[in-house]
């Protein structure tokens, strides 16, 4: 298989029924190489007409890869990692080249995808049901779990291996037929893995690519033959397809945006909180649902933090993804950096202290790029919108308060609540922390706690519509639905009709 399609400059099409296609739209929407500032390829957009191939390719190779017991379908996941496993450097290569994160990062992206993968390996044990021996006299129940039929999941630009692979490795293990309609503005990745799932031996039509906006989204959300949908974007957006997912009676995930605080208790060490605060804010340029957002610097601490965090945003190494040295890449499109650099002026005008001021960033090679630098800002107060808004860049927001009171109260009160952590030395605080945070994520000294693919991943509040989180076993419960079986066999059946509710006997 040829990489080389995918970093050419041929457009990104769908994958639909096992094999790639053009479709019939005639849209399509320019795909940018943010380090150098160019065009790079068009990404083609579907349509109904796509969606409703991939639905009736979906409802056709559905009903017997559902059929085909669980080790066989594991058996096709093992096949899928181990390509997935070769192939990892071509698709960190991709990423770098349309999102713009360093390779490395992107390097690590593809592997915490391939850790899902390697999860949903194990699906013939996750899928095993409880059994009750004589629950009344003769009579055994048990529960099993089944597959939903056709899922979809919609996908956002900032992890475009790792996110799609939150949902389909699960969903496909469980039985399910996929569509995935992945970010306009990082496609490639989808069909790199559409093909590889062919290869591993995974039927037609159980696994389909439509690339597009939000009119493929509607068009996924009214089809009544997709019974579930996963989606991780902004919150806006993934409000509004929790409400209309639900109104059409779907099963839907939505995971929002977030604005991640990080606090930094006086008794921290000082050079693992800088060494945190200045990889989880400017790593990936910012543009992660778990970056830290936002610093909170209890009692003294601040004073000896910020010059610190001052020196290092200025010395960050920024440049083309690619460059090894380079410590953070591009932002993902001219407008994205646009409206960084909007809310810097903002942060200026609402009279936060701008500490490191990233904009209008010179250098080698930079010119033409998407490029912005770290921005640091000092004494912002959480009326501000630069605190309680998400600004995806590497805009780096620091509020001082006097205790550990204080910093729950204004962490609980954000109305996000996708990461959180506490750098701390005393245990004690640490507990505490941990127990009264009102947010999904918690590290403990971990600036970005991900969790790992057997635990799950969700926010709280408006980081997550929904009640499940997405992967580990919340994301097997997500794409099955539970069946209970009660049986008894003739030899142990009494005789007359019960009107009265049957208890045990
Ligand atoms: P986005 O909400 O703009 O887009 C996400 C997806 O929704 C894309 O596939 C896009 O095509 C589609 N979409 C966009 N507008 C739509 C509309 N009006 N109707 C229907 N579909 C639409 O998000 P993005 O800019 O791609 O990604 C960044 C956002 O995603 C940030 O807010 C970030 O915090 C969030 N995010 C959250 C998580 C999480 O786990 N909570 C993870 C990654 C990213």
């Amino acid at each position: 298989m040829s990489t080389a399609r995918y970093t050419a400059t041929t457009p990104v099409g769908h994958w639909i029924g096992g094999r790639a296609v053009d479709g019939s739209g005639g849209r399509a929407q320019t795909v940018w190489n943010p380090a150098p500032g160019q065009a790079a390829r068009q990404v083609l957009l579907g349509g109904t007409a796509e969606v409703e191939a991939a639905v009736a390719a979906a409802r056709a190779a559905q009903p017997a890869w559902g059929e085909m017991p669980p080790i066989r379908r594991a058996r096709v996941m093992n096949a899928f990692l181990a390509l997935m496993n070769q192939h990892r450097d071509a698709l960190a290569a991709m990423i770098t080249a349309e999102h713009g994160k360093v390779y490395s990062d992107a390097q690590g992206e593809v592997m915490r995808g391939i850790d899902i993968v390697e999860f949903a390996c194990g699906v013939p044990q996750l899928l095993k049901g409880d059994y009750t021996d004589q629950v009344s006299t003769g009579i055994d129940n048990w529960t099993l779990r089944q597959p939903l039929g056709v899922v979809a999941g919609i996908t956002p630009f900032n992890f475009p291996c790792m996110v799609p692979c939150w949902m389909f490795p699960l969903a496909l293990a469980c039985g399910n037929a996929f569509i995935l309609k992945p970010s306009e503005r990082d496609p490639s990745p989808s069909l790199l893995m559409a093909e590889l799932l062919k290869q591993a031996g995974l039927p037609d039509g159980v696994f389909s690519v439509v690339q597009g906006d939000k009119v493929v989204v509607d068009a996924l959300l009214s089809h009544p033959d997709v019974k579930a949908l996963s989606f991780v974007g902004s919150t806006p957006i993934a409000q509004a397809i929790y409400e209309t997912g639900a109104r059409h009676g779907k099963r839907v995930q939505a995971l929002g945006g977030a604005k991640n605080h990080m606090v930094v208790m006086p008794d921290a060490d000082i050079e693992q909180a800088v060494d945190a605060l200045i990889g989880s804010a400017y790593g990936s340029a910012g543009e992660r649902c778990m970056a830290i957002s936002v610093a909170v610097l209890v009692g003294d601490v601040g004073d000896r933090l910020v010059p610190r965090l001052a020196e290092r945003a200025r010395a960050l190494k920024i440049g083309d993804g690619m460059q090894p040295e380079v410590e953070m890449g591009p932002i993902v499109t001219r407008e994205a950096r646009e409206r960084i650099e909007g809310y810097v002026e903002l942060g200026v005008a609402e009279g936060a202290q701008l500490v490191v001021d990233g904009r209008g960033l010179k250098g080698p090679g930079l010119a033409q790029g998407f490029y912005t630098g770290g921005t640091l800002f000092d004494h912002a107060t959480p009326q501000m919108r630069i605190y309680r808004e998400e600004i995806f860049g590497p805009v780096l927001v620091c509020l001082r308060v006097p205790d550990l009171a204080a910093a729950l109260a204004l962490v609980n009160a954000h109305e996000s609540g996708n990461g959180v952590a506490c750098f701390t030395a005393d245990g004690g605080v640490a507990r505490e922390f941990a127990r009264r945070v009102q947010v999904g994520m918690v590290g403990i000294n971990v600036p970005i706690p991900v969790p790992m693919a057997w635990h799950g991943f969700g926010g709280w509040k408006k980081s997550l519509f929904g009640d499940l989180h997405a992967y580990g076993e919340e994301g097997v419960r997500f794409y099955t639905k539970q069946k209970s079986v009660m049986q008894r066999w003739p030899a142990s059946i009494g005789r007359g009709a019960e009107f009265a509710m049957p208890t045990a006997k």
